[in-house]
């Protein structure tokens, strides 16, 4: 289903939001990760024009941090875990606390993603669990990753995407 609900920037309660800071051509492809519906730029970030909720974005105007409620990830022990990273001190990754199984493929996958990154040209392409990008690969490539890293577009689950329907003409997805 398309969505038609227009991005007005708009502000609230006299809180300026400084504007956003992300690809140009991405901000029309967000959307509220539980409903769909588009998002406004207010005071304190993006909220959702349908359900009203609020959606926080970091300070430099980069990063839309667009978790759904109803994300595992937006539950209390993984922002336990979350802060435990901030402390500074070395934990296990969430993956191994909570004994998922292992999962390197990047040897493999590599090749494969320069050869598909080649092919997509200027389309754009979803990069789903993104991780830590070293470089950005195109200005139409965009990295979600479910937690805020390095030259990480968006935050979000991959199972509540935080787009509109059919905002990417491909997706890549490695070592998730
Ligand atoms: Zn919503």
């Amino acid at each position: 289903m398309e969505n038609t609900i227009p991005i007005v920037h708009k502000q609230v309660h006299g809180h300026k939001q400084k504007p956003l800071n992300i690809p140009r051509g991405l901000e029309e492809r967000l959307a509220c990760p539980d409903c769909k519906a588009g998002l406004v730029l207010v005071g304190e970030g993006l909220l959702c024009g349908a359900c009203s909720h609020v959606y926080p974005v970091a300070d430099n105007g980069s990063m839309p941090i667009l978790h759904c409620d109803k994300s595992e990830f937006a539950n209390p022990e993984y922002a336990d875990w979350e802060r435990s990273r901030s402390k500074g001190t070395r934990r296990r990754s969430y993956r191994q606390a909570r004994l998922l199984p292992k999962t390197n493929v990047t040897g493999i996958a590599k090749p494969q993603r320069n050869r598909f990154v080649n092919e997509v040209g200027e389309r754009w392409v979803l990069n789903v669990g993104s991780g830590e990008q070293k470089i950005i690969l195109a200005e139409t490539w965009v990295n979600l990753d479910i937690q805020p890293h390095n030259n990480c577009d968006v935050v979000g689950d991959a199972n509540w995407l935080p787009f509109r329907n059919g905002s990417f003409d491909g997706v890549c997805c490695t070592s998730v």
